[in-house]
């Protein structure tokens, strides 16, 4: 793990300093990618786009944040879920790369769960009505969206939507990964589960 220059960045909120250090190289040997874009890296830490200021406690979003001069500054830290979820009903019904992270990120911490071996998939209503608005955010204009439109389809129960999506990607992506969740969409399966590379599905958690 290689980490870039301290620099100091302005809250956009109190316009206090806070301490950032860009991770520049990382050791991706022991990192497992899972199918909602998860990355479990142990060795790691991640590296959030929105954080809490150290000094006002209000959300900022790090790289849109300007230089700071003075070099009195704090560490940022990381939203907790309820924070997550408070910044986007802020965002209310607007189209947006900050909303669409936002929501990404509130379905991986609620794959969590499974990730930790939880195997009935059952969403709480918020976090259904998040995958609903996941959907209707994507605009599908890359094999990446595509797939993570399938993704969200399939964990919803909408298998035959996934595998009409799935088609449209195929020979943009790497054919294990197609093959590994199209076996789950025709086992009629919503749990998140870990990619395997050789084609082979990762950690299995039993239903
Ligand atoms: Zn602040």
């Amino acid at each position: 793990m290689r980490y870039g220059p301290e620099r100091w960045l302005a809250c956009s909120h109190c316009g206090g300093a806070l301490r950032f250090r860009a991770l520049l190289q990382v050791d991706a040997r022991l990192a497992q990618l899972w199918s909602d874009g998860y990355v479990d890296s142990p060795s790691v830490p991640e590296q959030p786009l929105v954080v809490a200021c150290g000094h006002c406690q209000g959300s900022v979003w790090l790289p849109e944040l300007a230089d700071a001069t003075g070099s009195d500054g704090v560490d940022y830290r990381a939203l907790t879920e309820e924070e997550l979820w408070a910044l986007t009903r802020s965002y209310g019904e607007e189209l947006s790369e900050h909303q669409l992270h936002l929501r990404l990120k509130l379905w991986q911490l609620a794959n969590h769960r499974h990730r930790r071996g939880e195997s009935q998939v059952v969403w709480s209503d918020r976090e259904r009505r998040n995958l609903e608005r996941i959907l209707g955010l994507l605009d599908l204009s890359t094999a990446t969206e595509v797939m993570t439109a399938v993704e969200v389809s399939r964990q919803l129960g909408m298998f035959n939507q996934a595998l009409g999506l799935l088609v449209r990607v195929e020979g943009e992506l790497p054919a294990a990964l197609l093959t590994q969740v199209e076996q789950r969409i025709q086992a009629r399966d919503p749990r998140v589960f870990s990619v395997r590379a050789n084609g082979e599905a990762g950690h299995e958690c039993r239903r």
